[in-house]
Order: C-alpha cells, then structure tokens, then sequence
C-alpha cells in the first residue's frame, strides 16, 4: 500500500519516501502527496528527487491497476519521458524526495472546492465532473435553465465569506441512512473499509450555516478565501436532461 498523506493534508507539498516498485505503470512508493486521477480530479505532476541527485519529472499520478484490472492500494508516478537515464537508476529501497507542482496543485484545489460550492448553489444531481488545472466542469441532471452571472455572484459570495473546509468521515451506516449525501449519480463513494471520508464547508461552529458536505476522496483548500476570482465562463445544454457548468479564472 501507499500511505496517502495528501488525504489528511493538501497543503503538503513534498515529502520523503521510498521506492517499492518501478513498473510498466510508474515509480510506486510507499508514501505519497501525489494525488492520482480520480473523483473527476485531474492527477499530480511534479518531481521526485532521488538520492544521487537530479530531478525525475512526474508527467502524470496514477492508481496502479492489477492483473484483475482493480486497484491495488498503490500509487504510481508517472515519469515523464525526458530524464530515461535517471529513471534507469533508481532502485527499489531508494529514499526521494516526491514533489508536487505546489502552484498546478493549487488551481485544482481552488477548482475543487468551487465544484463543491456550485452543489451548495445548484440543488441538483451531479452526473459528471472534470476538474484540471485550467478549467472545471460539471454536469447537473436537470432541465431548467441555468444562469451564469446570478451563479458567478453566488460564488463570489461564499468565497469571499471566508469559509472554513474540513475534512471528516461518515460511517457506511450513517451513508445508507443519509443518501442525499451523496450528490453525484456517476461516482459512487468507496464503501467496505467501514468509513467515508467527507468534506464540509462551513458548519463549524454552532448556528454556523453548513454550505456543503459530500463524501469526497480530493484536495481541497482549507478556506473557500482560498479560491479567488474563479468564475462561471459558460453554461451549456449537453443533453434535454443536462446542465453543463464550467468554472474558469476570471481575467485579470
Ligand atoms: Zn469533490
């Protein structure tokens, strides 16, 4: 396994750790602040550091698949092609240094948590996510028109309220009795380990409204100050049933 220390802590930018495997899928080591594709949320890039020095560029993160094609627990970074010959020196039981691209990283939390700030605006499903470093994008099941300006406003609104955005859990029996929890039709929260984790957005303290909380396996910033001028730049109609949403930076 991988300890996944990007769960407990988005504001880790680099850690140290050691080299369990260099596969076909990537470099696996056993502990990580790379996130990897998943939950709509687009896979670190950055660096690992290896003893000998130099830096190996990570072009992508990736949970490692299997022979059965299912998750194995690991996670893999992906080098990029340009360094082949630091890649063939680095050896299982190495100590590196694993560093994300902190600035990438950044524009995918403030992305993130905006996705989740629009499901506080938007009391609708959500059957489709896609959040990268440059645009988010997510679907909502319904009919209605949407419109771009009053959903801007709403957001500029929470963000510039300064809220407080926590990590937590739910048991899978608290999940089977509240299911409204969950706001996307498309992705299923990993059940069978016994909890979920969660992210809340405001609800803090007692009288304190709660904004969001939905099972979620992303990083986040710590405060939806932290988001900024991130505006809705287009809405479309992708199908008689869907409302397409996409959040960009607003121009300077
Ligand atoms: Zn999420």
């Amino acid at each position: 396994m991988t300890e996944e220390l990007f769960r407990t802590d988005a504001t880790l930018t680099h850690c140290s750790a050691r080299v369990l495997a260099v596969t076909e899928q990537g470099v696996v080591l056993d502990r990580t602040v790379f996130y990897p594709l998943g939950g709509g949320q687009a896979g670190d890039t950055g660096w690992l550091l290896p003893p000998q020095g130099g830096e190996l560029p990570i072009a992508d993160t990736r949970k490692e698949k299997g022979e059965d094609g299912q998750p194995t627990g690991r996670i893999c970074h992906l080098p990029a092609p340009d360094n082949p010959e630091l890649l063939s020196k680095l050896k299982v039981g190495d100590a590196v240094t694993a560093r994300i691209d902190s600035a990438r990283r950044q524009r995918l939390m403030r992305f993130h948590t905006a996705t989740h700030l629009l499901c506080h605006l938007v009391r609708e499903p959500v059957d489709g996510c896609s959040i990268t470093p440059d645009y988010a994008r997510l679907d909502f099941h319904m009919t209605e028109p949407l419109d771009k300006e009053q959903l801007s406003a709403g957001l500029a609104r929470l963000v510039a309220a300064g809220l407080p955005v926590r990590v937590g859990s739910v048991t899978d029996a608290e999940l089977d009795a509240r299911p409204e929890l969950v706001k996307s039709m498309s992705v299923q929260p990993p059940r069978g380990s016994g909890t979920v984790r969660t992210i809340r957005i405001g609800g803090a303290d007692a009288g304190a409204e709660l904004i969001d909380l939905q099972p979620c396996g992303g990083t986040h910033v710590v405060n939806t100050a932290e988001i900024g001028a991130v505006v809705v730049t287009k809405i479309e109609k992708k199908s008689a049933r869907t409302r397409r949403v996409v959040l960009g930076f607003a121009q300077a």
